[in-house]
């Protein structure tokens, strides 16, 4: 994945810094041999970790620090700074964890922990835990479901089946670098078939589930095998719809969910001049980018007057617009295609916009027919609680197929959320769950977006909202916009302010309206 590792700043940890020069919960940058590490002063302790997140290298010495954890001011995940030990996605894997001595006024980092030297781990109580876990779906829910069922020391089988080729994938850069070209095929897949039989997890991939027995809870694949579960975790996803209009299914018009998808678009943009993206939404603006980025001549057609207006307001909408048009992509809103021909896309005005290339970008539907084959309660999604358990105890859902209860809405209603890192951070709180050792998950969702060089994080969720305040400057490209709904503030979104997005997320979580009002001052 991509990396952003920092020059050696900052002193040498080994050679020791005083004690008094630490500020608490300020990370201090400095480095353990070649090594960048941040040191971290807390209430009652001092820990040292690497300095970079592991998804994509995120700054930690830039993150917020809570309690005995550190944020990446990236992508929010979270890291234990006792253990190095991920405790929130998108991150996989653990930073380096040193050994800290005191000597006197000075601490000094003696030397590097073995990776998982400090996670005290129970053994999973047998009377709680299922005989085995059968995981339907290898995307980042599934897979981190897997790995981390096998971290917490569940020691019996577990077995996940993934359809997708080549395995659980960074997704998100299906429409953003890996798109445009300048993200290398090594940085794709988020684990190999060699890490899961190292973890002892029995991985399926290119498989498919084709029918569960909730009776007999067993389920059947599509190459004939049929496995026996104690827990059932169904982590299918989302799958994109296609417009049901003519031409909607001509093979020069394509979706975007996997990377056979993403290949797909980049071999048949090799071969066009003109590309229609319809629907202006996050992955349709993406995927319109890297076109662009690809020296395609690029349509973005879409029935809303402003893109993205529903999710981020008129006033973001308009400026991410304007970044987009700044690039030389062109508009057609307020429209939208009745035909796609071999050559063009028609327009409900009667217009035809000429092309070699379609992306459909317009939505997706989550993946519930094997839920609603094994009788689960459906809405819009399978509906859980809040320990991921569906209307049947030995089935459960996560990711983008569950429709859960997220404590911080008012709304009775449950929330579906088509984020990567809830999908991961569902993984991990549903493992959790399965092995008895279950908090609610009160994880606040966070995603990003990225507009050519501009990047949106939104943090929280707002289903609804009827006042947007924006302050700093959207066209210096520095911003903290809030969302309301009556006095609440909803969800924050942020351009360049990591910082204020990380304080966002911690004051959702204590439910801290007045800090999060103070971050538009
Ligand atoms: P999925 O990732 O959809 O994985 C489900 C897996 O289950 C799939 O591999 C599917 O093949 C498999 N499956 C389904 N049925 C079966 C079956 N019967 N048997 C076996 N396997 C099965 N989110 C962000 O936060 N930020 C972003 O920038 C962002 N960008 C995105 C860009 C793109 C192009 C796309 C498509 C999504 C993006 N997302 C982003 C959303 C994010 O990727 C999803 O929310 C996340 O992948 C959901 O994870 P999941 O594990 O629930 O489902």
């Amino acid at each position: 994945m991509g990396s952003t590792e920092q020059k050696l700043e900052g002193p040498d940890f080994s050679e020791g810094v005083e004690l008094d020069s630490l500020r608490e919960g300020v990370p201090l940058l400095g480095h353990v041999g070649d090594d960048a590490a941040i040191l971290v002063r807390t209430k009652d302790d001092v820990h040292a970790i690497g300095a970079n997140c592991t998804h994509y290298g995120g700054p930690l010495a830039q993150g917020l620090v809570v309690g005995h954890t550190v944020r990446c001011p990236l992508h929010h995940a979270c890291f234990d700074l006792k253990s190095g030990a991920v405790l929130g996605g998108p991150a996989l894997n653990p930073v380096a964890c040193y050994e800290v001595q005191r000597d006197g006024s000075r601490v000094r980092v003696s030397g590097l922990l073995p990776e998982g030297a400090l996670t005290k781990r129970r053994p999973t109580d047998p009377g709680i835990s299922p005989d085995s876990i059968v995981i339907v779906g290898a995307g980042p829910a599934g897979a981190v479901c897997a790995e981390t069922l096998r971290r917490e020391s569940y020691g019996k089988d577990i077995v996940l089946i993934g359809a997708e080729d080549p395995g659980p994938i960074d997704r998100p850069n299906l429409s953003k670098d890996y798109l445009a070209g300048s993200a290398p095929e090594e940085w794709m897949p988020l684990r190999s078939a060699d890490f899961y039989e190292q973890q002892s997890i029995q991985f399926h991939p290119n498989d498919e589930v084709k029918s569960i027995d909730a009776t007999a809870q067993s389920v059947t694949l599509a190459s004939g095998k049929k496995i026996s579960y104690g827990a059932l975790v169904l982590a299918t996803g989302a799958e994109p719809i296609r417009l049901p209009i003519e031409g909607a299914n001509l093979p020069h018009v394509h979706v975007l969910r996997t990377i056979g998808d993403s290949r797909a678009i980049i071999e048949a943009s090799k071969k066009s001049k003109r590309a229609i993206v319809i629907g202006a939404s996050f992955i349709g603006l993406e995927a319109a980018a890297a076109l662009r980025s690809r020296g395609l001549d690029v349509t973005i057609v879409g029935p809303e007057s402003v893109p993205l207006a529903r999710v981020l307001g008129d006033e973001v909408g308009a400026f991410v617009k304007k970044i987009h048009e700044d690039q030389g992509e062109r508009f057609e809103l307020g429209r939208k295609p009745t035909k796609i021909t071999e050559r063009a896309v028609v327009l409900d005005d009667g217009r035809e916009l000429p092309c070699e290339l379609v992306v459909m970008g317009v939505g997706v539907r989550p993946r519930v027919e094997l839920a609603q084959q094994a009788g689960v309660q459906i809405d819009r999604g399978v509906l859980v609680d809040a320990r991921f358990r569906t209307s049947n105890p030995h089935i459960y859902a996560i990711g983008d197929v569950a429709r859960f209860p997220w404590p911080r809405t008012d709304a009775a209603e449950r929330v579906r959320i088509e984020h990567f890192s809830v999908a991961e951070r569902h993984g991990r709180a549903v493992a959790l769950a399965l092995i008895g050792r279950s908090l609610e998950m009160r994880d606040v969702p966070f995603f990003w977006s990225m507009h050519h060089d501009v990047t949106i994080s939104y943090v929280g969720h707002a289903e609804k909202f009827d006042r947007v305040v924006v302050a700093g400057k959207l066209d210096e490209r520095r911003a903290v916009v809030a969302y309301f709904d009556g006095d609440s503030v909803r969800a924050i979104a942020t351009i360049n302010r990591d910082d204020a997005s990380l304080r966002a997320e911690r004051a959702f979580e204590t439910d801290d309206q007045a800090a999060l009002r103070a971050l538009l001052s």
